[in-house]
């Protein structure tokens, strides 16, 4: 049985992210193409105060020729005029938009992203969104200070991401406008979606590996800061349910959604658990974690695997699958799980996996 590469649709590398460079780079990625036939990525371009889109998206894409795979590109603009759009958009291309983080200047409100969908209506280019409730989450943070890394999880909690999800699935559908909600993390919002895609086709989401394997009891570990990302890990009952819920179907596809920082960078929050940077890496690890946590211990067939982090993510991004063909291996002794090829610590670092994908062409 042969299969195609790794095609993950969730990742960020080569941007600075609250004031801390990117641990991952194309060279580290080129590796993972080698070593873990990650075949294709979707990446992140943030406008930023000091950059804007066009050119920073031009200086990306020249970066990313040192990456032997295929490349696709989310777009966050800060300005959302139809005619600043027109000049960066390509079939390689679609929106990415935030319904929170004000301090970073990415904020849209509900209103900004209906005022969206009508204005790029004749587009109908993809938007990605960012589902947590503003609203929700400065309430709960009013409530519980940032003291420890647990505090996390109930600054921002399900509440926040069911509300965003409910109100842009009710915009989507309103306007027949293509969107795909990135990183799902509770069951919840995940059924909504369900619903909803029942009228609407062209509304697709995913989740990430994070969501399906760990709960918020890490962020009590000694190095539970390490585990830090938004939106964050959540109960034992509700990764149970999601794992139920991909078995179902209702996610299209599972992304790392990468964002590896430096131990250095990440150990900020040692200190001051508020200043950790958010995220964790997992782009390398996509396969070989899902094969031994949700293959083998038969919750999920590897055809359905392949179909969530192969062919699905591969066909939303444009790519084909018929140029790299893998063979999936059992090895002997288990290997630990290679997340990242940077200097990052990371959940991962501790799980093991029999599964190695071994590339035959
Ligand atoms: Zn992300």
């Amino acid at each position: 049985m042969t299969y195609p590469g790794i095609f993950d649709f969730h990742v960020h590398i080569g941007e600075t992210i609250a004031g801390h460079e990117l641990a991952d780079d194309w060279h580290s990625f080129s590796r993972l193409y080698e070593h873990q036939g990650l075949e294709g990525i979707g990446l992140f371009v943030t406008e930023s105060e000091k950059e804007e889109l066009e050119p920073k998206l031009e200086r990306m894409r020249e970066a990313a020729k040192a990456y032997p795979g295929k490349v696709f590109w989310h777009l966050t603009p800060r300005n959302l005029d139809p005619r600043k759009l027109e000049k960066v958009l390509a079939p390689d291309t679609d929106i990415k938009l935030y319904t929170t983080y004000r301090e970073a200047g990415l904020f849209c409100s509900f209103t900004d992203i209906k005022r969206f969908m009508k204005d790029m209506h004749s587009h109908k280019t993809r938007l990605l969104a960012h589902c947590e409730d503003d609203k929700v989450v400065a309430e709960f943070s009013e409530r519980y200070p940032f003291i420890k890394p647990s505090d996390h999880a109930l600054r921002r909690p399900e509440k926040a991401e069911i509300s965003a999800v409910e109100k842009l699935l009710d915009l989507a559908i309103q306007h027949h406008y293509p969107l795909h909600i990135v990183h799902v993390s509770c069951p919840k919002a995940a059924l909504l979606i369900q619903e909803a895609k029942k009228e609407a086709d062209y509304i697709t989401c995913e989740t990430a590996a994070h969501y399906l394997l760990l709960n918020e009891e890490s962020l009590n570990d000694p190095q539970g800061h390490r585990w830090l990302c938004s939106p964050p890990l959540r109960s034992e009952t509700s990764r149970g349910q999601m794992v139920e819920l991909l078995q179902d179907g209702i996610f299209d596809l599972v992304a790392s959604d990468h964002c590896a920082f430096s131990c250095e960078d990440k150990d900020v929050g040692i200190l001051h658990p508020a200043k950790t940077p958010m995220g964790i890496a997992g782009s390398g690890a996509l396969f070989t974690l899902l094969a031994e946590h949700l293959v083998d211990k038969g919750k999920l067939s590897f055809e359905q695997l392949f179909r969530l982090i192969s062919f699905n993510p591969a066909s939303l991004m444009g790519f084909d699958t018929q140029k790299g063909k893998y063979q999936v291996e059992r090895l002997g002794a288990p290997n630990p799980v290679v997340p990242s090829l940077a200097e990052t610590h990371n959940p991962w670092m501790d799980f093991w996996s029999h599964f190695e994908l071994r590339r035959i062409i």
